[in-house]
């Protein structure tokens, strides 16, 4: 064979080559194995809720058992999860959200920041849940897991056999912030509606489709998440709380003050008291200053969560605008004594206030390092 022909036969095997290759690539069957393994692996921790609740009666979507699907049952009717994610599941619990208690709060917490220190080849967790209690799980994660990976939290308003459920969209788009780079080191997230919403401002506005709209800081749209805002305070690996070594957190108690409230009574008092409050009655500020003397710290959180009230200092005695407005009470031996007001739980709702005061109990009770705890978070 002649040089020449050599070189030629030697060409024409590389176009042969490049034309299989390019008709593979764009058919995309040559390298589809290689993309299934690019994949980012994100990990579907299932807790319950209605994502995964299924109707009695076909007819009725009101109507419904909350945490009955599997997780496995719930990503197998997301069959577009596996363009985006390599999946893994895990059933931590199977339950209405009202069920969730402060110790599985810990529990999970514990679970994910180990998870998500062992596997390094986990790109993000979305923790499927129910909505009632969505907004406190959050909070309790949002302030102490030790991670910057992704953690999503997804729930639906309608049951997984509605007609037109919103579950597969919601953990679909869940599943994509979870897998995005762009999400790390946010806090928790919660994705509902194609909505991405910060763990500490979320709240359950209204119990329908589109009812989580609070705390919104980007969005899911056709390229993946897209952000608008950085959470400012404090959260995850960057707060000073640790878990308590048993699963118990101190007692906190969550009371709401009301036109002709007296304020609330306890065979054994709590740990802490919130007031979901505007304002408080007589009676109440008058139960709350004998508890708050007696070294139980009383938060005042305004029920919305958007107050920003001055903190207040202790002072030697009741003030004498407080002794003219609450006549009716005067002579009360209550009043004696140093004057301690409420904290201000600020811009927290009084349920994540809870959670606040019930995390920095387990490092302090002293009631100015309390106040700058609420200040900071
Ligand atoms: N009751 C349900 C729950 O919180 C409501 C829901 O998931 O939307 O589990």
């Amino acid at each position: 064979m002649t040089e020449g022909r050599r070189y030629l036969q030697g060409r024409a095997r590389w176009i042969v080559a490049a034309l299989i290759a390019w008709v593979g690539c764009s058919s995309g069957w040559l390298f589809a194995a290689n993309d299934a393994e690019e994949l980012p692996k994100v990990l579907i921790v299932a807790t319950g809720g209605t994502i995964s609740g299924i109707q009695d009666d076909p007819n009725d979507p009101t109507r419904y058992r909350s945490g009955s699907l599997s997780a496995g049952q719930i990503i197998a009717s997301v069959p577009a999860l596996e363009n985006h994610a390599t999946i893994e599941t895990l059933q931590f619990s199977n339950m209405p959200s009202t069920q969730i208690m402060p110790a599985d709060w810990v529990r999970l917490s514990r679970q994910l920041s180990q998870l998500l220190r062992e596997r390094e080849d986990l790109a993000g967790v979305v923790v499927t849940h129910g909505t009632d209690r969505l907004e406190e799980t959050a909070f309790f994660l949002h302030l102490t897991l030790r991670t910057e990976k992704p953690v999503v939290m997804v729930g639906a308003q309608r049951p997984a056999t509605h007609n037109s459920a919103d579950g597969p969209a919601n953990l679909l788009a869940a599943v994509r912030t979870a897998a995005a780079p762009q999400s790390r080191d946010r806090g928790v997230l919660i994705v509902m509606d194609e909505r991405i919403l910060s763990a500490r401002e979320l709240r359950k506005d209204f119990p329908r489709v589109g009812g989580f709209a609070s705390g919104r800081i980007g969005l899911v749209g056709r390229d993946g998440p897209q952000y608008l805002y950085t959470p400012s305070r404090p959260h995850t690996r960057h707060t000073e709380f640790a878990l308590p070594a048993s699963l118990e957190l101190p007692n906190v108690d969550l009371v709401f003050s009301y036109s002709g409230g007296l304020g609330p009574r306890y065979e054994t008092p709590p740990a802490g008291i919130v007031v979901a409050a505007t304002g408080m009655t007589c009676e109440e500020t008058l139960a709350m200053q004998v508890f708050a003397r007696a070294g139980i710290p009383v938060v005042a959180a305004f029920p919305t969560g958007e107050a920003l009230r001055a903190q207040r200092p202790v002072e030697e005695t009741a003030p004498a605008r407080m002794l003219d407005l609450c006549s009716a009470l005067a002579g009360d031996p209550r009043w004696e004594g140093p004057w301690i007001p409420p904290l201000v739980a600020q811009f927290l709702t009084p349920q994540k206030a809870r959670i606040l005061l019930m995390l920095a109990l387990t490092r302090t009770t002293d009631r100015d390092e309390l106040e700058a705890i609420f200040r900071r978070y």
